[in-house]
């Protein structure tokens, strides 16, 4: 099989500035322990997985405020996600010891946000519900800031004669954005548009979508909950208009995708560790183009 490497792929600068400092911390004998993650330093299991086996205690959960409370000495891991004001002093009034793991893109959003809402504006934040990204986003100014997944969701609000920006989540897609945007400037011509999709998350998209229109199919290599892994399927499909398959490692690759296929194109999410990849890849290499079966296995 001919296997196009989608570039650029795999983990970000956000990941792997998180993913070092908790290592470094872990390993520092002058950490209070235990050491907490509050979520999933990264939505990826095998990225969780590494730090299992530095002796960091991952909470799993996507509600911080809620997973604080897990928490009674020792210290607390703030995520790439972000937290919310409200956990940073819930923190402090516990008297943990902090380290904060925040990717700068996600905290340059966190001060949009602020100053928006110092300045008066009525905030319109797209992103995904339930998501730990928007809940501490929106922590910053909770009076001001309402969360939409759709153009519908800003159709229940009263927003005329109000202030108005739009702020988007890192990990979206501007495909999926680009629409919602546009309604919403068609509604309130006035409204300010602040595209907060990062520079990592735009160039894995762009690339898959370039690089898909050489594949009979794409392999995406990530967990079922990373938004940017999910994002990198849905514009594959729908920008490229080709097969796409979110897969976490090579177990779950159907031999069914690859029959009959001659070119598969693998990229992978900002949170997937490399050598989940690297296997993905040798696996696709070795198995016969235009196969029917699964002689790799057999
Ligand atoms: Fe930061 Fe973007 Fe990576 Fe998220 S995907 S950690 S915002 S660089």
């Amino acid at each position: 099989m001919q296997v196009v490497r989608i570039t650029p792929r795999g983990y970000c600068y956000g990941v792997v500035d998180a993913m070092k400092l908790v290592r470094q911390v872990a390993e520092d004998p002058k950490t209070r322990k235990p050491i907490f993650v509050l979520g999933l330093i990264v939505h990826n299991r095998h990225a969780v997985e590494e730090l299992d086996r530095y002796g960091v205690v991952s909470l799993d959960g996507e509600n911080r405020l809620e997973l604080i409370e897990q928490v009674h000495e020792g210290t607390v891991v703030f995520t790439a996600h972000g937290v919310s004001e409200a956990v940073r002093r819930r923190a402090a009034e516990k008297g943990l010891d902090v380290v904060d793991a925040t990717c700068p893109d996600v905290t340059k959003t966190h001060d949009l946000i602020r100053n928006l809402a110092q300045d008066g504006y009525t905030i319109l934040y797209i992103g995904r519900r339930g998501h730990p990204e928007p809940e501490g986003a929106m922590g910053e100014a909770p009076d001001h800031v309402h969360l939409i997944e759709t153009v519908e969701d800003a159709q229940d609000l009263d927003l005329n004669g109000k202030k108005l920006a739009v702020v988007t989540q890192t990990t979206l897609s501007r495909w999926d954005t680009d629409a919602t945007i546009q309604e919403l400037r068609r509604r309130y011509p006035h409204i300010e548009v602040f595209n907060e999709i990062c520079l990592a998350t735009q160039l894995r998209q762009e690339a898959a979508v370039h690089q898909a229109e050489n594949c009979d199919l794409v392999i995406v290599v990530g967990d079922t909950r990373s938004n940017n892994s999910n994002r990198l399927v849905q514009v594959v499909r729908e920008q490229a208009g080709r097969p796409a398959y979110l897969v976490d490692g090579v177990h779950e690759i159907d031999p069914a995708w690859l029959e009959g296929k001659r070119t598969v194109g693998v990229t992978a999410g900002s949170s997937t560790p490399s050598p989940i990849t690297r296997e993905v890849i040798q696996y696709l290499e070795q198995y016969p183009a235009g196969a029917s079966a699964d002689p790799v296995r057999a």
